[in-house]
């Protein structure tokens, strides 16, 4: 089966390594000139490490673990008011934090040479017929596939071709979000810093394995309809909710973030999507079941819904019966994962009260952390 992956990062590149190992012929589609390697550390846990381990890169993904120890929330002057012991909590459920853009690098790496890899391009068009898709590139070409698989993200094309316009499945959780790179000068080493204002916060995530940091920068925010991949309204947001923010050291992070050309920006938001395939198409990672980087699941997700994907279309049944069992055997999984509970509220406090009840309940949960 020649099988067309759209998006190279960890759910696509997860899905061409194991369809190619399968004995499939994937080709991957990456808009991007090059591997975007951009983000702060993404966990790996439960099945998902299985499967990176069948993989034979665990003990790589080990090595390159970003050995964060926790979260240290900081006053105005950088005086820590309380720190959250993550390790505790990691180390119960087996979990490995690492640097999405390690994780991106490896699996490329692992990915056999069968794989074929096409950077700068995407998909315009897609034409289903009996016995196959034909899709035409935004690059010119047109080329017939027996399937396509969308792993291009939370705003994917593929489920806006196949599926529909992309409001009847995003669910916006209140915030902004920005991830980029940061001087390491900002925040303490093997620490997550961060600093809060009423419904904002920056920070800073140190990881021990680089000698460089990483921004976040999250504020309260409407729904805003704008176009995704605009940077320059994207960056206008960012000024607007931190720009005349002149305590801590939120200025020099936001000129960090603006800075940043592989800055990753959007509204924090879930896809909800009723199902993962229509035809001869299907859906993977962020575009399906995006849980966001609020739930700490999507490379977890990424990972172990690929792998089952590819499984079941290992299986002799064809390509409906396998895009059901996909679906049927994770959406428990992803149920589970879309339940993020408080996690936002608590690192992004709509009011000072807000904080310092955040803060007293972290020490109430006997996880607040000495600094070591
Ligand atoms: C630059 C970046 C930084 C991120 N940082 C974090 C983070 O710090 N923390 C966190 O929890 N999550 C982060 N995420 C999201 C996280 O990677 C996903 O939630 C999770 O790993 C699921 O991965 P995915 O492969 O489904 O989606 P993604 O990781 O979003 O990968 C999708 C890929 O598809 C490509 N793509 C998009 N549209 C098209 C198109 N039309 N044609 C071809 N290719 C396309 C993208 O360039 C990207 O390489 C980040 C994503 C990106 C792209």
């Amino acid at each position: 089966m020649d099988i067309l992956v759209v998006g190279a990062g960890i759910a696509g590149q997860t899905l061409a390594y194991w369809l190619a190992r399968h004995g499939m012929r994937p080709t991957l589609v990456e808009r991007a000139p090059r591997p975007r390697t951009g983000g702060n550390g993404v966990d790996l846990r439960g099945q998902a490490i299985e499967v990176v381990e069948r993989m034979g890169i665990m003990p790589r993904v080990r090595a390159a673990a970003a050995d964060v120890r926790g979260i240290a929330f900081v006053d105005a002057t950088g005086r820590a008011v309380a720190r959250i012991d993550m390790r505790r909590l990691q180390s119960r459920g087996g979990e490995v934090e690492i640097m999405r853009g390690d994780l991106v690098a490896l699996l490329r790496e692992v990915t056999p040479p069968e794989v074929e890899y096409v950077f700068g391009d995407s998909v315009r068009t897609l034409e289903e017929d009996g016995g196959g898709v034909t899709v035409s590139f935004e690059g010119g070409s047109t080329r017939r596939f027996d399937l396509v698989v969308g792993a291009d993200g939370l705003h994917s094309t593929v489920r806006r071709l196949a599926f529909g316009p992309e409001e009847r499945f995003l669910r916006h959780m209140g915030y902004c979000f920005a991830f980029a790179d940061a001087d390491s000068a900002l925040g303490e080493d093997r620490w997550m810093t961060m600093y809060n204002l009423p419904g904002r916060m920056a920070g800073v995530y140190r990881s021990g394995n680089h000698a460089q940091a990483k921004a976040y920068l999250v504020f309260r925010s409407e729904p805003q309809a704008y176009d995704h991949r605009d940077l320059g309204r994207q960056r206008k947001m960012l000024e607007e909710a931190f720009g005349r923010e002149t305590s801590w050291r939120v200025r020099e992070l936001l000129d960090g973030v603006l800075a940043d050309p592989d800055c990753y920006v959007d509204m924090l938001s879930q896809a909800r999507v009723p199902s993962w395939s229509s035809g001869r198409v299907a859906l993977v990672g962020d575009a399906a079941y995006c849980a966001s980087p609020a739930s700490g699941a999507g490379a977890e997700l990424a990972v172990v819904g690929a792998y089952r994907l590819a499984e079941e279309l290992a299986g002799a049944s064809g390509h409906r019966a396998a895009f059901q069992r996909y679906e049927q055997g994770l959406r428990g999984l992803v149920r589970s994962r879309q339940r993020i509970g408080p996690n936002v509220r608590m690192m992004v406090p709509k009011s000072r009260l807000g904080m310092r009840t955040r803060n007293l309940l972290a020490s109430s949960m006997g996880l607040l952390a000495r600094r070591q």
